[in-house]
C-alpha cells in the first residue's frame, strides 16, 4: 500500500464523517481533479500563515483538503461573471479570511471565497475586517445563583455605559487620594430588564465584583484581574474608531478569557494621552443599592457624586487594574505591504 492510497483513504473517511456521505460519494469526491492554480499567499495560508484559533490538524480546518473536495468546483467568475469549472480547466481562487485581535475576533474564519479565470485575476488572500462590535453600552446577562432552580434560574439583563473620565474632571474628587490627572474608567450599571428589580440586581452585580477583587477606596490595589486594553484607529468603513476591552482575565496567550465590557467607540483625545501614559487605570463600578433601595442615579461625569464619596458610602467599587493602548495594526503582522 502507497502513501497515496493511505491519504486517499484518510480523506475518504474524513469526508464521510464530516457532510455525511455515502462512501461511493465521497471516493468520487476524492478522485476528481481540481486544477487550482494557487499562489503563495495562498500556499502560506493553507500552511498556516496568520490563522489563529483554529486546530490546523482537523479535517475540517484543512483549507486543502476543503478546496480539493468539499467546495463546489464550478460558479461564476468574480470579476468576468462567466463560468469556471475547476474540474476542467485552471482556475483561481480569493479567499476572504477575518483578520485576528485577540479581544474583537480571536478565531479567524474564512468569510468567503471567490472563483476567477486565471486570466481575469490571479489567486488571492484578502484580510477582512470581521469585527462588528456594538458601541456603547455593553449589554450584560446577570443569573441569581441563590434560585433553587438551577435549570432555569431568573435571570436579569443589563447595560454597562464606560464613561472615561481624567481625576482633575472630578469635581471634589482630587484630594490626598489622587495624585495627578490620573485616567479612570467607571463603568455604570443599568438594569433593563426586570425594570423594577433594580436594587436586588445591582446588589448581585456588586457581590460578582467583589468576588472579581473590587473593593472600596482602602482596597483598590488588589489582586483583580482585569485589563483595559483599547485598539485606537481601528478601520470601519464609516472611518476609524476605538476599540474599548475590559477584561475579565488574561491567559498566557494573551487572549482575554472573558469580558466585562467591549465596544466600538470613540474617546476623548486627552484621556487617551493620558492612558496611553499610565500602566494602571483606575476602573470604578456602581452604582450600588444602600439598604436595599434603589440607588441614585449615577453619572460619573456630572461631578454630583464624587467618585470618592461613591466608594465611600459602599455605592462603588474599584480595582487599579493595568492598561494598555495600542495603534490598530494590519493582520497578519508580517503582511509584505
Ligand atoms: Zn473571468
Amino acid at each position: 500500500m502507497t502513501r497515496g492510497d493511505n491519504k486517499l483513504k484518510a480523506q475518504v473517511r474524513a469526508l464521510q464523517q464530516l457532510y455525511d456521505l455515502p462512501y461511493a460519494e465521497a471516493l468520487r469526491r476524492v478522485q476528481t481533479p481540481r486544477h487550482w492554480q494557487l499562489t503563495p499567499d495562498v500556499e502560506a495560508l493553507f500552511a498556516g500563515h496568520g490563522i489563529r484559533g483554529i486546530d490546523l490538524s482537523a479535517p475540517q480546518a484543512d483549507l486543502r483538503f476543503w478546496l480539493d473536495c468539499v467546495r463546489t468546483p464550478t460558479g461564476a467568475c468574480e470579476i468576468c461573471g462567466g463560468p469556471v469549472d475547476a474540474r476542467d480547466e485552471p482556475a483561481a481562487i480569493a479567499f476572504e479570511i477575518s483578520s485576528y485581535d485577540p479581544d474583537a475576533n480571536p478565531r479567524t474564519n474564512v468569510l468567503g471565497t471567490h472563483l476567477r479565470h486565471p486570466a481575469c485575476g490571479p489567486s488571492e488572500v484578502r484580510w477582512m475586517i470581521a469585527a462588528i462590535l456594538p458601541g456603547d453600552p455593553s449589554e450584560f446577562e446577570l443569573c441569581d445563583p441563590d434560585d433553587p432552580d438551577q435549570d432555569d434560574p431568573a435571570s436579569a439583563d443589563g447595560e454597562l455605559y464606560a464613561h472615561p473620565l481624567l481625576t482633575r474632571e472630578l469635581d471634589g474628587a482630587v484630594g490626598e487620594w489622587f495624585t495627578g490627572p490620573e485616567p479612570v474608567l467607571c463603568l455604570e450599571a443599568r438594569i433593563v430588564n426586570p425594570a423594577d428589580g433594580a436594587p436586588g440586581w445591582l446588589s448581585l452585580l456588586g457581590d460578582s465584583w467583589r468576588e472579581e477583587d473590587l473593593g472600596d477606596l482602602e482596597e483598590t490595589v488588589g489582586t483583580c484581574t482585569w485589563s483595559v486594553r483599547i485598539v485606537t484607529g481601528f478601520p470601519l468603513a464609516t472611518g476609524k474608531t476605538n476599540l474599548l476591552f475590559v477584561r475579565e482575565d488574561t491567559d498566557e496567550d494573551g487572549e482575554a478569557t472573558g469580558h466585562v465590557y467591549r465596544a466600538a467607540r470613540d474617546l476623548p483625545t486627552a484621556w487617551l494621552d493620558a492612558a496611553r501614559a499610565a500602566t494602571r487605570v483606575l476602573v470604578v463600578c456602581g452604582p450600588l443599592p444602600v439598604h436595599d433601595e434603589e440607588p441614585e442615579p449615577w453619572n460619573p461625569a456630572d461631578g454630583q457624586t464624587s467618585i470618592e464619596t461613591m466608594l465611600r458610602e459602599g455605592r462603588a467599587l474599584a480595582a487599579y487594574v493595568p492598561i494598555v493602548v495600542e495603534e490598530y495594526q494590519e493582520w497578519p503582522p508580517d503582511q509584505a505591504a
